[in-house]
């Protein structure tokens, strides 16, 4: 059986048991040495407060308490990991003008146009400045220019009004046809001054 004579005790099963516990706890000592350096590493960014834990924990066991105390919450993984989630997910929100084709639902840009996959039409070109435009907007967002898209339903009324009063009259709702009366008396007061 192996003997520590460290302490100068020697020949004494009592002596030898609390020898064998010395042992336990220096072996449990260097182990937190080793883990608190490994935990550190894995927690701190800086070699040198990495170093600064590793010498606390050479305080038995204290030293290691203290670190588990003040030690930051994160790992060092984790804050990159997260911090890469983070400019992901900023790409994603910056990459928004990402859509699916209409009709085969191919991954498209707001300004393709045409689908690269089935080749249908997607976007007009504006006549003016050539930027892609939907064929549905009625004016060029980008310089202005008016397109020949199809006027929704309501101002086609109200041009119908102003230029042919008389169909207007008969064919729309009493409210309608007596706004345009009106308007008509209004206009004429207006010649009349
Ligand atoms: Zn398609
Ligand atoms: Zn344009």
């Amino acid at each position: 059986m192996l003997r520590f004579a460290i302490f100068g005790i020697e020949n004494d099963s009592v002596n030898t048991a609390v020898n064998v516990l010395l042992l336990v706890l220096i072996v449990v000592w260097f182990a937190l040495i080793f883990w608190t350096f490994a935990d550190a590493r894995r927690r701190i960014d800086d070699p040198m407060l990495v170093a600064c834990a590793t010498a606390a924990s050479l305080f038995p066991f204290v030293g290691t308490i203290v670190y588990l105390i003040v030690r930051p919450p994160e790992f060092v993984d984790d804050v990159r990991l997260r911090e890469l989630e983070m400019t992901a997910a900023e790409a994603r929100l910056a990459q928004l003008d990402y859509q699916l084709c209409p009709h085969c639902d191919y991954e498209i840009k707001a300004d393709y146009l045409r689908c690269p996959s089935c080749m249908r039409k997607l976007k007009e070109r504006c006549y003016s400045c050539s930027k892609p435009i939907d064929p549905a907007w009625r004016i060029c967002p980008f310089c202005e220019a008016e397109t020949n898209a199809p006027t929704p339903s309501t101002t086609r009324r109200r041009r119908r009004q102003t230029t042919d009063q008389a169909t207007v009259a008969t064919e729309a709702p009493p409210e309608l046809a007596e706004a345009a009366e009106t308007g008509t008396g209004e206009t004429s007061r207006r010649r009349r001054r």
